[in-house]
Parts: structure tokens; sequence; C-alpha cells
């Protein structure tokens, strides 16, 4: 019988006999695979309500794993290893070490929303990812993701000055990132706007990535978004049991 999502099963516990012949049939190799059986003991009973107090990942408890969202999902079709799926179902059970095997890849999620589309429960599985993502960097299990280096890079700035300056977003994320400016797709996509625009319109826009604009009289919308930003990381520490220093 074939064994379904056999990519989730560790190779150690997959197992073959080179040389196996049962009641004078030959099941040698494949034909013999079996899944050893394995005690789990290190359960983290607190990870579903846990990733559930964070933005995004409070109906994961809804979740009843048919598997729409991982057959619908993007980044799936090409790394069946991306599984939101599996990934509900070790968090609903407390599996910890199971999901940290895919810390990496948890982040590539992007945001495309199929999951979501496709669920019957409502799960919201393209911000139970988010959470999830969210949860793994607040435990220290991975260091910031680019997505997350850039929505910090984003959101500073209009906190900052009430608005968006593109150049600057870009100019700050590849600098926080350790990447070189000189893109090859930003080239050509300078290049292009070189050819398309007016020389006055790409001076301004050179300008505004200097000297960014701001919006007037911003003063007390900073100060209320950075409360209710300070709200939310307390709320979040919270959540994970972590004080001010983000430490147990
Ligand atoms: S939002 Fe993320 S998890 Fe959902 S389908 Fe898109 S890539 Fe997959
Ligand atoms: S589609 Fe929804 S209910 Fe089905 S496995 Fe995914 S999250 Fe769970």
């Amino acid at each position: 019988m074939p064994i379904h999502e056999k990519s989730l099963i560790r190779p150690e516990n997959l197992v073959e006999h080179e040389h196996l012949v049962i009641e004078g049939v030959d099941v040698s190799g494949h034909w013999s695979t079996f899944i050893e059986g394995r005690s789990i003991t290190d359960y983290n009973e607190a990870m579903q309500e846990e990733i559930a107090a964070l933005p995004g990942g409070e109906n994961i408890h809804r979740c009843w794993q048919c598997g729409s969202c991982t057959n619908a999902c993007t980044v799936n079709a090409v790394n069946p290893e991306f599984n939101p799926r599996y990934w509900i179902y070790l968090i609903r059970l407390g599996m910890e070490e199971e999901l940290l095997r895919d810390k990496d890849i948890i982040w590539q999620c992007v945001s495309c929303n199929k999951c979501t589309y496709a669920c019957p429960r409502d799960v919201v599985p393209e911000a139970v990812m988010k959470a999830t993502a969210h949860w793994l960097e607040l435990k220290g299990h991975t260091p910031k993701s680019n997505s997350t280096i850039f929505d910090e890079g984003f959101a500073s700035q209009v906190i900052k000055t009430g608005k968006i300056e593109d150049g600057l977003v870009l100019r700050d994320y590849f600098k926080a990132t350790g990447q070189s400016l000189t893109q090859p797709w930003l080239v050509a996509m300078v290049t292009g706007l070189i050819k398309r625009f007016p020389v006055t319109y790409l001076m301004k826009l050179g300008i505004a990535t200097v000297f960014p604009d701001k919006t007037r009289k911003w003063s007390k919308s900073r100060a209320a978004i950075t409360e209710y930003v300070e709200e939310c990381e307390a709320a979040n520490r919270k959540a994970l049991g972590l004080d001010a220093k983000g430490t147990h």
C-alpha cells in the first residue's frame, strides 16, 4: 500500500528489508516498507494556545485537517515540504520538536491567501502561517525573516512620517538584509523609469528618498500609533510568558 505524505516521515523511521520472503512471496525492497513506531514525550501543551494568542492565530482550533489549504497552496506546488495542514496538526498536538524541523521554510508563505479561500472552516491558514512564523521569532527559534524586516521598515516609516517613500523603503530593506542595491531587477526597473518619465519627476523621486516628506500635524497620530504598537507587543509577550526584554 502506498504511504501517503511519505515526505513527512523521518527517513530513519522508514524501514525496508533488503531480502524478505513471506509465505513464498518476495517482498524485498520497497514492497516491505513499513513505518517504525516511536514514542513522543516532549509535548508543548501550551503551543496551540500561544499561537492562537498572536494576531492571525485565533481560529487554529477550528481546523479539521481536510488538507484543502495544502492542496491549494502556491508554495506547496513547488515545494511539497511546505505543508500548512501538517503544521497546524503539529501545533494542535503540541509537537514542537517536529514543527522546528521545518522552521526554515514556514516563513516562505507568500500570503496569496489561496488557502484561506479554500478552507471550509474559516481557519484563515494564511494568518496562522504568519502567527506561527511570528511565534518562532518571538521564541528565538529563528532570526527575523526578510518578510518581517520588510514589514518593520515599512511600518516604522509610516509611523515616523505618515507617508511611504518607495525608494526609501527599498533602500532601508536592502541595507537591513545585507543585500546590494544594484539588484538586476531594480536596475532594469530604474532604467525603464529613466526612459519613460521626465527628468524633473525622477529628480523629485530621488530627493524624496533622501529627504522624505511628512504628513502635516502628524505628531498626535504618531504618538497614538506608537502607544498601540507598544500595547500589541506587550500582549504578544504576555501570550508567550515573556518579560519586557523578551526572555522567560
Ligand atoms: S497564503 Fe501561504 S499558506 Fe496560504 S496558499 Fe498562499 S503560500 Fe500557501
Ligand atoms: S483547509 Fe482549513 S480545515 Fe482544512 S486542513 Fe486547512 S486549515 Fe484545516
